[in-house]
């Protein structure tokens, strides 16, 4: 997609799980080359929000556009194919394994879940040339976000930091223009998040469209171009982390007032 076009929108989203709303009639969209940040409360519908576009779960009322295709119940396979990557809250990776390898098989598991239970067998059950180019394509993400030098390293000898970004590699494989990222800074150090940070930009730049729900408001306030806040399920504001910073409701919501 163009640079400033919109990739996905959702509109007048609502979800109810028995007689609790999760999610009342939210709108947003994302567009290709922004960062997108989902802040609220704990308990405000964020990460609810999050499956709903990513066809997890569907919502009660409401449309989801991905790329102009109406996605509400055509499933998280489906829509993952279209090119919607996500990361999840807690990192998913084989520790002993080197980081090349995590992210070939992560890229390969994403397409074929099925395999699983072979990989834990033995075998991969691929090919010759599958494999060649699964390697390839890891190896060429992986660089992409600068960890080139780590190929060969177990992934769990990296620390933190650096296996968040890997599996940011590994969601890349699939070649998205859209991710979605579930608190990518949280437990990070100081100068993790700063490297987090950049590769973000780097990806950004290069026309990507980021989602994230991030609730390290430093991190949010020098990564978004918009912030959506939400609270009990609605979209209370929505605007510029500057403007977001000093909007009374959003003040409100987070120090309880
Ligand atoms: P957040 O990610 O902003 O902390 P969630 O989206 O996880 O918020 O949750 C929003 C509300 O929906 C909460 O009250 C939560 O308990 C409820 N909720 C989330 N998932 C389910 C579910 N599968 N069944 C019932 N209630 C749920
Ligand atoms: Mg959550």
């Amino acid at each position: 997609p163009e640079r400033g076009s919109i990739v996905l929108e959702a509109e007048g989203v609502t979800k109810q799980f028995g007689g609790l709303v999760a999610n009342k009639d939210m709108s947003l969209s994302v567009r290709a080359g922004e960062v997108l940040a989902l802040i609220g409360p704990n308990g405000a519908g964020k990460s609810t929000m999050f499956n709903l576009l990513s066809g997890v779960l569907e919502p009660t009322a409401g449309r989801v556009r991905f790329l102009g295709e109406d996605v509400v119940g055509k499933g998280a396979r489906r829509i993952a194919s279209l090119g919607l990557s996500r990361t999840f809250q807690h990192v998913r990776l084989l520790p002993t394994m080197s980081v090349l390898d995590n992210v070939a098989i992560g890229a390969h598991l994403r397409e074929r879940r099925g395999l699983l239970g072979g990989l834990f067998g033995g075998a991969l059950r691929l090919d010759r040339a599958q494999e060649r180019r699964l390697l390839a394509e890891a190896a060429r993400q992986l660089e992409r976000v600068g960890l080139g030098e780590h190929l060969h390293d177990a992934a769990g000898s990296l620390p933190l930091g650096k296996q968040r970004i890997l599996e940011i590699a590994r969601a890349l494989c699939a070649d998205p223009c859209l991710m979605l990222l579930d608190e990518p800074a949280a437990g990070l150090r100081y100068f993790e998040k700063q490297e987090l940070a950049a590769t973000l930009k780097k990806l950004r730049a290069e026309g990507l469209a980021i989602l994230l729900v991030e609730h390290d408001m430093d991190f949010v306030m020098g990564l978004a171009d918009r912030v959506v806040v939400m609270e009990f399920g609605e979209r209370i504001a929505e605007g510029l982390p500057e403007q977001i910073q000093r909007d009374p409701r959003v003040l409100e919501a987070y120090l309880g007032g």
